[in-house]
Order: C-alpha cells, then structure tokens, then sequence
C-alpha cells in the first residue's frame, strides 16, 4: 500500500506540512500533480500565465524530487477519475495534501474525501497556506471577524514563534520512481506566455522601507510575492517570520490575506453576492462600451488607463493603482463590482478568490470593513500623490504625452453621479 501527497497550492518541498506528514507515516509516498480540468476548462482563455507559472514551478518541483530518487507523477483530468484509475494499479493508503479554503476546492475535497472514506483511503489535509484558517481567530462570542482591525489584533496576540518553525523533511519515504516527463504545455491545451518563473527567495525580499514605499507605484517596491504565495512556491511562515523581524506594515497585508481568506471561508456567498446586502439595491449603469475602454486602458485619466495597461502586458497591477481603477470603474463608471472581479480573475497572476473579491468588495464599499460609499478616489489627485513625477504613468502609458486626453467622464459629474446612484440604491 502507497500514500500518496496531492500537490495543489503548495508546489514546494521546503517547510511544507502535507507533505511532511505524509512521509512521516510509516508508508512510501508518490507525489502527485493533477491538472484539473474542471478548473483549466472555465479559464477565458489557453494563453494564461498562470498555467504556464504553475507548469514551470512543476519542472522545478521534479528536479527537485528527482534528487530523493522520486519523481513527479503529473495527470490531467478530473481528480476523482485520476485516483480510481491509479487505485486499481497500486493500492492507495491515504490521500495527503494541505487544506485548499476556497468554495469551489472545499466541495472538490468534499467530493474526494467522500469517495475515499468509501474505498477505505484515508484523506488528511494539513494546514499550510495560512498561520491561521477557518475558525482559529474569532470573537468571543464565537462569530467571525469581519473588521480587520480587531481581527489583526487577535491574530498577532495569537501568534506563537513555535507556528512559524518549518516542516522539514526527515525521512526518505519517497517512493522510488523512473523520471517520466511531465505533460507539456500544448498536452495540457495552453500555450507557452512570457512569465518566466523564478524560484521566489525571501531573502532577497527587501520590506525594510516596505511602510513608506509601497504606495508609489512608480517605485517597484513591493514584493511581487503574491503570485509565489498564491500557487505556495513560497511558504507563509517564513514570509511571517520575516516580517514580524522586520516590517509591521507587512505583517499586516499579510493578516490582510488571512482575514479575507477567512471571510470567504465563513461567507461563502460573498464570492458573489454583497457582503452588505443592502447594496444589491444600487443599480449598475453597466455600459459595455465603458467596460471596454476601462479594460483597454483608455479612459483618459492616466493613472488608471497605466494601471489597466500594466495588468493588460503583465498580469500585474501594483496595489495603490489596483485600489483606483476598481474605485474609477464601480464608481465613475458605475459598473457592478463582478464585472472588475471578472476580468482581474481573468488576467492576474496572483488571482486569489478571496483577496479579489474582498477587495474589489471594499473598493466598491459593498464588503465587510469597506471604504465608505461617500469615498470616491479622484484619480487626477492620486496621481499627483502616488505619482507626481510621472514615473510609473509613462512607464504604461507610452502614448501619454503625445495623446490629448480625452476623458471618459468628468470627475465633478461622475461624483456626483455615483452619490446619486449609491444614495437611491441604500435607500438613504
Ligand atoms: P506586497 O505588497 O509585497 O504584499 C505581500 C503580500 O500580502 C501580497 O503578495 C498578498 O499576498 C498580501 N496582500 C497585500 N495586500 C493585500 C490585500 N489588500 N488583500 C489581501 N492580501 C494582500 N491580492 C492577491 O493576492 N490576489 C488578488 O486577486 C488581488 N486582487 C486585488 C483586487 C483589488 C481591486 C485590489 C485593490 C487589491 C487586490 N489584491 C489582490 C491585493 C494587493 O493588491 C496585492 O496582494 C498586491 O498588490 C500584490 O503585490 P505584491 O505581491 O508585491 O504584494
């Protein structure tokens, strides 16, 4: 009999939980990758960066593993199938992995789970994306947080050093495995992109001055590690361990990270539906022709056409930027917030459920410790802000001094408009 380690959003071997548990349960282990084609058939699109990310990560997890005189077995299809088939060849044990909290994992694992315990498999899932999940950090009155402020608190108090020692693996349970190469891209039905993956190394993450840099785009300083957090080619302890040394205001996007996945987790329904309910009532404009300029980078205003532009050519925006275009489009535009969510979903690299939706949520005042509705960035000033020297619109916005902007919406009318809109919709 066989244990088997299910790599999913945790594509390492160093300080990985699942994994380590698995090899220190007595039984050979065989590490796993399954190309899920329920998730791979709803992408918009075979040119996606993510896939690409996630197959050359695979590479380096297999020459990682071929050193232990494993391998990396990689399939492609419905997890299930995958399983049934290789349980008639070798005999499963267990199934180990580490807990996935968004909805549409957390009923895949149900579903997995549920076949497993009737074959008599075992199916354990560890805690490894997060310091703490699900229920770990609560009220007193035993409810979920939903305002971050208090939610940190509770978080950092909670924090033992112990929880961010890593896993290391200590003995060799690998199976023995002949190197077989793993699927390429065009087997999968993807096409090569430009991402080049580089194994993410934390300390090469500069946060020293991450408090008083981060919010201009222009400078680059942030870490770009949300992509590594995202498919868990880095992990969570050590950024944590890292941050709580050097940067608070880190260590809070990280807890920031934690509270939405954990407003997921507990609101399932606010993947699409306001957090606030009362803000269903507003009524969207939805202009397509609007949604397509946004899109394109060509509304005029030249912070956000950047933003759209970096997003558009890399699958990445930088937050202060992600925070303005999502404000101009819910609302100057007055476009429903899961329009935003859609297409971010759709281009970044580092799309997470639960940070997506939380935030595109706040941004457009709807979710669960929003802006206030009254707040509506002016993007002419952030620019002037975030931005005055022009470095980052030019760098996106190649066409920017040569065009004559024209804008899409006066600010003073869109303002006033959203108010209107928003006021009606809530009833106030
Ligand atoms: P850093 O600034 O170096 O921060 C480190 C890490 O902390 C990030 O990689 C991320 O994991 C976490 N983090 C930082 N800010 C936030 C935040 N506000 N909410 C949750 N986690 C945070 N982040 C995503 O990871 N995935 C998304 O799909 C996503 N969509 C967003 C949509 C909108 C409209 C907005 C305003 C923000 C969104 N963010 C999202 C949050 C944030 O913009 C990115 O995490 C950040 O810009 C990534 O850059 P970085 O890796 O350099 O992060």
């Amino acid at each position: 009999k066989l244990n088997v380690f299910w790599f999913r959003r945790d594509l390492r071997l160093e300080d990985n939980h699942g994994l380590c548990r698995a090899l220190a349960n007595g039984k050979k282990v065989r590490p796993i990758f399954i190309f899920d084609t329920t998730i791979l058939s709803k992408l918009p699109s075979t040119y996606d960066r993510r896939v690409d990310y996630i197959h050359q990560a695979l590479l380096l997890l297999q020459q990682k593993l071929n050193v232990f005189g494993t391998d990396l077995r990689v399939y492609i299809g419905n997890p299930i199938d995958i399983f049934k088939d290789m349980n008639r060849v070798v005999s499963i044990d267990s199934i180990f992995c580490n807990v996935d909290y968004e909805p549409d994992a957390v009923r895949r694992d149900e579903l997995v789970r549920a076949w497993a315990v009737g074959e008599g498999i075992g199916f354990e899932a560890f805690k490894d994306q997060v310091i703490f999940e699900k229920s770990e950090v609560m009220k007193k009155d035993g409810t979920p947080y939903t305002v971050f402020t208090p939610y940190s608190r509770v978080w950092k108090s909670k924090l033992d050093p112990k929880d961010l020692l890593p896993f290391e693996i200590k003995d060799d349970w690998f199976e023995k495995l002949d190197l077989k190469e793993i699927p390429t891209l065009d087997e999968i039905g993807f096409q090569k992109t430009d991402i080049l993956f580089e194994e993410p190394d934390i300390r090469a993450a500069d946060i020293n001055d991450y408090d008083k840099n981060r919010d201009f785009p222009g400078m680059d300083s942030t870490t770009r590690l949300g992509v590594a957090l995202r498919f868990g080619t880095i992990s969570i302890r050590q950024c944590v361990l890292l941050a709580s040394e050097h940067n608070e205001t880190w260590l809070n996007e990280l807890i920031w990270r934690e509270f939405f996945m954990q407003i997921l987790f507990h609101f399932p329904k606010s993947l699409t539906q306001c957090f606030k309910p009362a803000y269903e009532g507003i009524v969207w404009r939805n202009d397509e022709r609007e949604f397509e300029a946004w899109c394109n980078g060509e509304t005029g205003y030249p912070l956000v056409d950047a933003g759209m532009r970096e997003l558009n050519e890399t699958g990445f925006m930088h937050n202060r930027v992600r925070m303005v275009v999502a404000s101009f489009l819910t609302k100057h535009l007055l476009i429903d917030w899961r329009f935003g969510e859609a297409y971010f979903a759709s281009k970044l690299l580092d799309y997470d459920a639960s940070a997506n939706v939380g935030n595109w949520q706040w941004a457009a005042g709807c979710g669960c410790d929003a802006a206030p509705y009254f707040r509506i960035f002016n993007p002419e000033e952030q620019l002037r802000k975030f931005d005055k020297d022009l470095i980052y619109v030019k760098r996106w916005n190649l066409d920017f001094e040569s065009k004559s902007m024209c804008k899409i919406v006066e600010h003073a009318f869109a303002r006033d408009r959203a108010l209107r809109a928003y006021k009606v919709g809530l009833g106030k």
